[in-house]
């Protein structure tokens, strides 16, 4: 018996486990501080309330024979999918709701799509990245390279004909460096996918944050039918990390290779995932009614003041930074020429404020750091204004 032998090609992720190692062993010498983290990645705030009931109806509805559910339909049910093609017309962009797949979420679609391609394709990322987009691949055996971001292209590579890849995966607004791309710029990225015959793999998961006039969507570009794959998630835009909905875009006409690529993307799914639950497709639907978008804006707009804040203190240092604007992420120049790893060990033992070192996202990220606006406020400003003081002695 042989294991997949890819996996000892995955690189060994220390990032949240050496966090948690160093902040509790500082809490331990250190019992009476009081730390606050803005290193977290997931949502503090509760569901709506129209989401909750949705929910609960949709559980009574488990509780009677004549309403009770069984396996739901592979591709999600048409009332979800029509509410979120509804949601996508908001935005004045087209998606047909036979072009939308509901999912659990947008990380096991975004490394689940892997089964669909062949093994001999190279995969391009962007370097920081986030890690699933790599670590899926690995697995799978790819070859995998890397579109360097930095301050330079204010950490939003661009495509370089000389390079040819077959798989491209952009995030935007990004995880971790909360750049976001325009429409010129995505217009590039599209071009090019269609010139070397390429899909891009677009994850927007944190497009409810966009706040410019920056797309929501890569079929927003033109060309991007012919080129695109796009997966989103309610996990950010409507707090769903724990309660799992997402969904992957795929143009029906998108082929490549002689096969039509939703029907593959169908096979897959009815193959080896067998849907998401009837309540949480209700409470899903529920958010993009007009009483969900309206509700769940207050938890997007609490966050996105949060991320307004510390946007605001880095302005008044001086310390350059991507994000904040259309992102709950802030990616900032550590100060002081330091290491991402130093940084963060200054700023949990001087401030007592926690974030997650760059350097864990990829090698560009060395000398970057990212906190994020998913905390609470009061916490926030404190930590906020702990930056300051301790960055202005
Ligand atoms: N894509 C990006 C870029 C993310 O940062 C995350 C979560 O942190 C996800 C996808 C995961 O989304 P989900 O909770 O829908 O699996």
């Amino acid at each position: 018996m042989k294991i997949n032998k890819n996996f000892d090609n995955l690189v060994p992720n220390y990032l949240f486990a050496e966090i948690a190692k160093r902040v509790n062993e500082y809490q331990s010498a250190n019992p009476d501080k009081d730390i606050i983290r803005l290193g977290i990645g997931d949502v503090t705030l509760p569901l709506a309330p129209v989401v909750i009931e949705a929910m609960k109806k949709g559980a009574d509805d488990l509780s009677k024979k004549e309403t009770f559910r069984g396996y739901p339909d592979y591709e999600g049910y048409a009332f979800l999918r029509e509410a979120i093609s509804g949601y996508y017309k908001s935005f004045g962009t087209d998606v047909g709701a036979d072009e939308i797949l509901v999912s659990d979420g947008a990380k096991s679609d975004c490394g689940n799509i892997c089964d669909i391609f062949g093994s001999e394709n190279v995969v391009l990322v962007t370097d920081p990245v986030y890690p699933v987009y790599v670590d899926s691949n690995i697995m799978a055996g790819r070859k995998i390279i890397y579109a360097d971001c930095s301050k330079a292209n204010n950490f939003k590579a661009m495509p370089d004909d000389s390079i040819d890849a077959d798989i491209i995966y952009l995030c935007s607004p990004n995880n971790p460096t909360g750049a976001a791309y325009t429409k010129q710029e995505l217009q590039a990225w599209v071009d090019y996918a269609i010139r070397k015959d390429a899909v891009i793999l677009y994850d927007c998961a944190y497009e409810a944050f966009i706040t410019e006039d920056l797309p929501r969507s890569i079929f927003a570009v033109e060309g991007a039918r012919k080129c695109a794959i796009e997966f989103c998630s309610l996990s950010k835009t409507a707090g769903f990390t724990g309660t799992r909905c997402g969904y992957t875009v795929i143009p029906r006409e998108l082929e490549r290779d002689g096969h039509n690529i939703y029907k593959l993307w169908y096979r897959r799914q009815a193959t080896k995932f067998n849907g998401v639950s009837w309540p949480v497709q209700c409470a899903a639907a529920a958010v993009f009614s007009d009483e969900g978008q309206q509700q769940i804006k207050v938890n997007l707009e609490y966050y996105k003041e949060n991320a307004r804040i510390i946007a605001d203190a880095l302005d008044e240092l001086g310390i350059y930074y991507t994000g904040g604007k259309n992102s709950p992420y802030i990616w900032l120049e550590c100060p002081r020429g330091m290491s991402s790893w130093e940084f963060f060990d200054f700023l949990l033992e001087k401030a007592n404020v926690v974030g997650t070192p760059g350097a864990g996202f990829g090698s560009n990220g060395e000398g970057f750091f990212r906190l994020t606006s998913f905390g609470d406020r009061d916490k926030t400003i404190e930590a906020v204004n702990r930056i300051k003081k301790l960055l202005s002695e």
